[in-house]
Parts: structure tokens; C-alpha cells; sequence
């Protein structure tokens, strides 16, 4: 039996891993139900370099609740795809990352590159992109409410449900905020399609969302 102690890469927390059961034990000895790589080829993967190591089961569950989420929505595909970011690690559940269109993959790699806390003042602040360009262009960006719809949730959602329902992609970027209760939101598109995506939006005064001037001829 191979056990030695791992290091989990993101919180550094150290684990024994028994190589031929594949399986964690934490320092009480309580046997964890999983464990995963961060690798190119996994569902955990560096958003920049090339780093390999274990995620604790403890950093896995956390990506549900803490980690930016990078909405996906492809014309040609009938559900939008979902990368969560969290410490520059990506999650990408359903390991789509890799059959993307190129400048799609590309796009969500600069963003998740991109992703930085804001900080307001010294207990507020927030996630989000800072990427600019290169054939994409933010359209809409600002923060919205987490339990209360407005018109423009109401038009995102029905393109993340049913991306199908436009006919260029549209990337979603929606980040914690240290108000539980909003959420920063930003929304990408091909610059070619900018003022496709205007024209279903409009000018939106939803909560703190706000049409991105000039995107189309930026
Ligand atoms: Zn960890």
C-alpha cells in the first residue's frame, strides 16, 4: 500500500493519499469521498501555466458556492456550458473545454485571466473581469440583485436556458460580491455582434446593470 501525504494545490491542506485506493483520508483518519487533479486534461485545469496537483475535496465542494461562474451560450448547442473560476483554477464540470470554437475558448481563458477582486473599501467589494477586446467586447456590465428578477435577468435567462434561441455566442459572467444578495454581472460578445445583442437588451435599468457605450466601435 503507497500512502503518503498530499498537499491539496489551492489551500494547501495536507492530506494522506492511499495511491492504490485512490482515495483521501484527512489527519483523523475519515476516509473522503473524492479527489481530483488539477490537469489540461481534467475538469480542474490552470487558467494560466501549466500546473498539476491535487484539489482537496474541501476546494472542490467550495466551487459551487464561491467560484465565478462563466456562462457559455453557443447558438449550435441546446445547453450553455458552465466554467467556474475560483484562485485561477477553472472547474469545468462536464470537460467541454477543448471542443469549443477556438476564439470562444481563447475569450474564456483572457476572461478567466482576467477575473480580480475590486475592493470598494476595506469590508466591500467584488469579482470581475477586467479583459478588454481582441474580437470581443464587454457589452453590459454592472451588478444585479441574486434573488430578484428584473428585464434584463429575464432576457439572460431565457438565452442561458435555451441558447438556441440567438444566433451568435454570448458569454455571461456572473461573480460574488460581498453582498450575498448582488451579484456582478458581465456580458461578452463577438464585437461583429454587438449590436445584435443591443437591440434584444436595449438600454437596461435593471438594478445596476449598464449598456457598455461605444462597445460596438471600440
Ligand atoms: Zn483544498
Amino acid at each position: 500500500m503507497k500512502r503518503r501525504i498530499v498537499r491539496c494545490r489551492l489551500c494547501g491542506e495536507k492530506f494522506y493519499w492511499d495511491s492504490e485506493k485512490y482515495q483521501l483520508e484527512d489527519r483523523q483518519g475519515a476516509v473522503l469521498y473524492d479527489w481530483d487533479w488539477i490537469s489540461p486534461d481534467g475538469p480542474f485545469f490552470a487558467v494560466r501555466g501549466r500546473k498539476y496537483g491535487l484539489v482537496c475535496p474541501y476546494c472542490a465542494e467550495s466551487f459551487h458556492y464561491y467560484a465565478s461562474s462563466i456562462v457559455i451560450c453557443l447558438p449550435e448547442r441546446h445547453n450553455p456550458i458552465t466554467i467556474k473560476v475560483l484562485d485561477g483554477v477553472a472547474f469545468d464540470p462536464d470537460e467541454n473545454f477543448g471542443s469549443l470554437p477556438k476564439d470562444v475558448e481563447n475569450a474564456v481563458l483572457k476572461i478567466a485571466r482576467s477575473l480580480s477582486w475590486t475592493s470598494v473599501d476595506p469590508w466591500r467589494g467584488f469579482y470581475a473581469p477586467k479583459y478588454k477586446g481582441n474580437g470581443w467586447v464587454l457589452a453590459y456590465d454592472g451588478w444585479h440583485s441574486s434573488c430578484e428578477d428584473s428585464d434584463f435577468s429575464e432576457k439572460a435567462n431565457r438565452i442561458m436556458k435555451n441558447p438556441f434561441v440567438i444566433d451568435f455566442p454570448v458569454i455571461f459572467v456572473i461573480c460574488p460580491t460581498s453582498n450575498v444578495f448582488s451579484l456582478s454581472v458581465s456580458v461578452f460578445v463577438r464585437r461583429k455582434d454587438a449590436e445584435k445583442l443591443f437591440e434584444l437588451f436595449g438600454d437596461t435599468y435593471s438594478f445596476g446593470m449598464r449598456r457598455v457605450a461605444n462597445a460596438a466601435s471600440a
